[in-house]
């Protein structure tokens, strides 16, 4: 096998779920039914993911970035007093296409489990929050999925956020979502009224 056959057969199998004979199938279907022209855009995409794709240094989603910032957080037209919480990057894009919140958000990055795993960007979080009240933050929506580690994570973000309450209101999506329901999955319909259905938390 020729040397850049057998490299690019090595890249495909550090893929997850991805072993030996389907990475060479990957490298052959690209050298015998790939246009070179197809096999450059794909290069070139690749390419610049580290470039065009950066985590944002305020919500910390992934997304193309301006100045360290995400498109949402350095839209002047969003509503600077909802921060909403949310467990993963895919839940802001499940939140938008039900087309009712305008505010802003804030990636946990993970849930806590009941068994004492996960993590969340506690200090990043805190962060966020303290700039956030300079510019006029007076709700901090809780938009978790309905799960029991969803739950969990829940209580303890009221503890950290107990400080805050004197000058934030807490809330927590409504529950439309069934129990057991990843926000992720949730449609549209769900969504919206479960933030219009929102409570103190
Ligand atoms: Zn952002």
């Amino acid at each position: 096998m020729s040397d850049s056959i057998g490299r690019l057969a090595r890249a495909f199998e550090r893929f997850p779920g991805i072993g030996p004979r389907q990475a060479k199938r990957f490298v052959y279907h690209l050298l015998l039914a790939t246009s070179p022209a197809d096999r450059a855009e794909l290069a070139e995409l690749i390419g610049g993911l580290g470039h065009d794709v950066q985590q944002c240094g305020a919500c910390y989603r992934f997304d193309s970035t301006e100045g360290g910032v995400c498109r949402s957080c350095s839209d002047r037209s969003r509503d600077d007093s909802l921060l909403m919480l949310v467990e993963k990057d895919q839940d802001i894009a499940a939140i938008e296409r039900a087309n009712s919140y305008r505010g802003r958000y804030f990636v946990l990055g993970g849930v806590l489990t009941l068994s004492g795993k996960g993590a969340i960007r506690e200090r990043e979080l805190l962060r966020t929050i303290e700039a956030r009240l300079e510019r006029g933050l007076n709700e901090i929506i809780l938009a978790l999925s309905a799960t029991s580690e969803g739950e969990h994570t829940a209580d303890h973000l009221r503890e950290i956020l107990a400080p805050y309450r004197s000058r934030v209101r807490l809330t927590i999506l409504g529950r439309g979502l069934a129990t057991g329901s990843e926000l992720e999955y949730a449609d549209a319909a769900t969504l919206s009224s479960a933030f219009a259905n929102r409570k103190e938390s």
